[in-house]
């Protein structure tokens, strides 16, 4: 593809050094243009505004490259580049680097790899990239280094329909790392605790805080990979159809009785089981 056309997005904030580091990353590899939330949004999954405007301003981040602050969600980012700041659908659209894990369950949560789905939606080859360090200092020498070759891979060969990528990075310096592994998603999930306190009016007020458990000790699992200092790569889908679940319900519910639930009605009685 000559010179294809990259959007770049995030769920941190159009400053956050995540966002600089992925432009960077891609700004070799074809036209950049950045559009990203004016404040925070991590854990937004894949929230949308309707009940107020949005706002689009352009701003000066990279020489070279138009950027955008929105007043909206990753989701609102991405729609309104296409709509609004592109006329037309980018050959690839990039999130992140993501201050912070993305690997596993978290993809439900995350606005960065929401901001990468909505793209997919649209039929956009994309990618969601995170780091494992949640600091604004985070070194992101190595995660830019693997974000360009993955964002090349992507050019390159495309993607098949209706799958994006999510890819996590473990901290380290570039000679730490070893590889990239392509996973599977690992099964494990939050326990949530809610730590309680009163207000100053002696009103009782709620944090989430919560530890990570992961339950699967599979050795291709995007978990392993990362805790073994590799890359992790997961091939996503937003197709959620539980499709091993459909003859289950077909075997097991009564649907003969169901489907008599109309006419039952028209004769006057109610369905009554
Ligand atoms: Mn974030």
């Amino acid at each position: 593809m000559d010179h294809p056309l990259i959007l770049v997005v995030n769920d941190d904030g159009i400053t956050a050094p995540g966002l600089l580091a992925l432009v960077e990353a891609v700004q070799p590899l074809g036209e950049v243009v950045v559009v990203a939330p004016d404040s925070p949004q991590s854990g937004m999954g894949h929230a949308i505004t309707i009940n107020k405007p949005l706002r689009l301003r352009e701003i000066q981040l990279v020489k070279g490259i138009r950027a955008f602050q929105c007043s909206g969600t990753p989701v609102d980012c991405v729609k309104l580049a296409v709509d609004k700041v592109l006329h037309r659908a980018p050959d690839m659209c990039v999130s992140g680097i993501n201050h912070g894990s993305n690997s596993s369950i978290n993809i439900i949560y995350s606005g960065t790899m929401s901001a990468a789905v909505e793209a997919s939606l649209e039929g956009i080859p994309s990618v969601g990239f995170s780091l494992l360090d949640y600091s604004h200092s985070a070194d992101f020498t190595a995660a830019k280094i693997y974000a360009r070759f993955v964002a090349e891979m992507v050019l390159k060969y495309g993607l098949p329909k209706h799958s994006l990528l999510n890819v996590n990075i473990p901290k380290g310096g570039v000679h730490e790392l070893k590889g990239l592994k392509i996973c599977r998603q690992a099964h494990a999930k939050w326990e949530e605790e809610y730590i309680e306190r009163l207000d100053p009016m002696g009103r009782p007020y709620y944090w989430l805080t919560g530890k990570f458990v992961n339950y699967d000790k599979g050795e291709d699992t995007d978990e392993w990979a990362l805790a073994n200092g590799f890359v992790s790569v997961v091939p996503v889908q937003h197709d959620l159809t539980a499709h091993h679940v459909i003859p289950v319900l077909n075997e097991t519910w009564d649907l003969e009785a169901v489907s008599q639930i109309g006419l039952h009605e028209a004769g006057g009685e109610s369905y009554n089981p």
